[in-house]
């Protein structure tokens, strides 16, 4: 089982501490498609007995397409690859661009399910943030979602955003609440190097954001909603009703994934490797060949360490199992030793299986794995 991720580089405009790879324009879409459906066509081969279990679009702003564009990119998918009968299409959205005609055209095109760009309910986060959305859009996006058929939502909100008060980020969390959505995608605003907000940072214009507000809104976010039966089942990702992320659990599982499209990475179970991240060289480069732009062979510590990385981030934890399987008793042994201080701190629980991280844990999960981490081998 593989999953397909499908980037689209376009935005309204950029907001300020965005660091993925997308342009503020909507001018090439069409000379984008083209080159998206040949790159689909190009590499079918590489998926070839693979049954596809999931389709992620994301970007940039994959609801900036037009409905046609959008039909002929998802007609060269199931032209290409064997999709599962029940696979999990997600497309992330923005809530500016929920129009009849485009909602109509996902429903049709097999999308089911919608993980929507609000980031936050209050205008005040939103102008922070630069988001092209307001408020008003915001509360109004899932009903969209619904009147058109599609009910498997996910909303996206950011934390620690300075201005937010403690009672602002609850405010946003009940109002998540109110929606009735199953699942929610919260991540702690980061100062990425070279966005515009990090310039802004740098030249005193806006205020950085803080670990310590971020860590309060995360104790805050895990209390309100698990105590309305939501299970925070990996650091950033929350649900009920066990509508968990499909594709994303795949890649937190080390599941092979192709991606397309420029800066898309893939990943074959051994190897991962990247398309180049220009959208005039991959339009250029598309009538002829993939333009590549790199790639890693994963050593055996590189796997062990990821493994330590995104086990621990979920609530299945690290498991003594797969330790064995990857690195023997002697694995095994080393990360049980450097559990025990983690223990001692109830960052870590221990059980038969292996070792989880609590909520006080949690947020400091990359850290915790740094710690663990081997050095070179195989
Ligand atoms: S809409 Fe998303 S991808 Fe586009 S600039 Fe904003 S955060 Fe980045």
């Amino acid at each position: 089982m593989a999953g397909i991720y499908i980037h689209i580089p376009f935005c309204r405009r950029k907001c300020g501490y965005c660091n993925f790879f997308s342009l503020a324009t909507t001018r090439s879409r069409e000379a984008f498609t083209s080159a998206l459906v040949a790159e689909l066509h190009f590499r079918a081969r590489e998926a070839a007995s693979e049954a596809v279990g999931t389709v992620y679009w994301g970007g940039g702003t994959p609801s900036l397409l037009e409905p046609i564009q959008f039909r002929r990119i998802m007609e060269a998918i199931h032209a290409s690859y064997a999709l599962e009968p029940d696979a999990e299409i997600t497309l992330e959205a923005n809530p500016d661009d929920l129009l009849d005609e485009r909602l109509r055209a996902w429903k049709q095109g097999g999308v089911n399910r919608v993980s929507i760009g609000i980031q936050s309910f209050r205008q005040a986060d939103l102008d922070y943030l630069e988001r092209a959305h307001d408020a008003a859009q915001a509360l109004r996006a899932t009903d969209l979602c619904r009147k058109a058929g599609i009910d498997n939502l996910s909303i996206d909100l950011i934390y620690g955003i300075p201005g937010q008060g403690i009672g602002d980020w609850e405010e946003n969390l009940r109002q998540f609440l109110r929606l009735g959505v199953d699942h929610l995608s919260a991540y702690a605003l980061t100062l990425e190097e070279r966005t515009i907000l990090w310039h802004q940072v740098q030249r005193r214009q806006r205020k950085p954001p803080e670990d310590a507000l971020a860590a309060q809104h995360f104790e805050l976010m895990h209390r309100v909603l698990a105590a309305e039966g939501y299970a925070h089942y990996e650091i950033s990702n929350l649900a009920r009703n066990e509508r968990y992320a499909r594709h994303n659990t795949a890649y937190w599982n080390g599941i092979p994934y192709y991606g397309f499209g420029p800066s898309a990475h893939s990943f074959d179970g051994r190897r991962r490797y990247w398309n180049v991240s220009s959208l005039k060289d991959y339009i250029e480069a598309l009538p002829l060949h993939v333009p590549m732009e790199g790639e890693e062979v994963l050593s055996l510590s590189d796997r062990i360490n990821e493994y330590l990385m995104t086990s621990l981030r979920t609530q299945w934890g690290c498991r003594r199992r797969e330790l064995l399987a990857l690195g023997g008793e002697e694995l095994l042994g080393r990360v049980g030793e450097g559990m025990t201080g983690f223990i001692r701190s109830s960052w870590v629980l221990e059980d038969p299986e292996g070792w989880k991280l609590s909520p006080e844990g949690m947020f400091h999960a990359d850290g915790i794995a740094a710690e663990l981490f081997v050095s070179h081998q195989g």
